[in-house]
């Protein structure tokens, strides 16, 4: 059983890391991000209450992301594990996955911390927007999305710590070598990717 979350701030390469990692381990890659993305496209209920969160670079709120993880937990392709991509980002979303964990007699095995520099992740970002072409990938949007991770989510990586769950990893690479880095600290963990 592999059960991870993987944090870091937005442009840290979660996205790209998470589905290596999940294919390694034969676990699916869980982004809250992506679901709320395919929501809005496909114009759902959800997807237009997320939306303009999403646009401003802020959180959806806790009710609505809550309801969606507890909702995706609760499929049977998580039996061998997963990678949570995103999620949790406030306290809130903590306590809640604490209790979906708990209700399903399981518990995690490590958290990935991407570290990075702001800086850094602000021009990747922007590189991104010109690439992708995301809405919440203007400037000032990804200014205000670095700054609410630092806010609400960055307080949670000391939660995670006091339970011993963290492996930090430097975020700053080419996709490979962090990939190889992250699999090395969890195989150092006894987390070794199934072969
Ligand atoms: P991401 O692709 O992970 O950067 O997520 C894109 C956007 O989706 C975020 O800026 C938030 O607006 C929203 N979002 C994703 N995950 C969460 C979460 N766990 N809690 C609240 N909002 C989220």
């Amino acid at each position: 059983m592999s059960r991870f979350l993987l944090i870091g701030p937005p442009g840290a390469g979660k996205g790209t890391q998470a589905a290596l990692l999940a294919q390694a381990y034969g676990i699916p890659a869980i982004s809250t991000g992506d679901i709320f993305r395919a929501n809005v496209k496909e114009q759902t209920e959800l997807g237009v209450l997320a939306k303009s969160f999403m646009d401003k670079g802020e959180y959806v709120p806790d009710s609505l992301t809550n309801d969606l993880v507890r909702d995706r937990l609760s499929q049977s392709d998580v039996a061998r594990g997963f990678l949570l991509d995103g999620y949790p980002r406030t306290r809130d979303q903590v306590l809640e996955l604490d209790d979906i964990l708990s209700s399903h007699n399981t518990g995690l095995d490590a958290v990935i911390l991407l570290a990075s520099d702001p800086e850094e992740l602000v021009r990747r970002l922007l590189n991104r927007a010109q690439v992708q072409g995301r809405a919440d990938d203007t400037e000032d949007v990804i200014r205000h999305r670095q700054n609410v991770y630092l806010e609400q989510t960055q307080p949670l990586v000391e939660i995670y710590s006091s339970r011993g769950f963290v492996v930090e990893i430097d975020g700053i690479g080419q996709v490979g070598e962090v990939t190889e880095r992250i699999l090395n600290a969890l195989t150092a963990r006894g987390l070794s990717p199934a072969l």
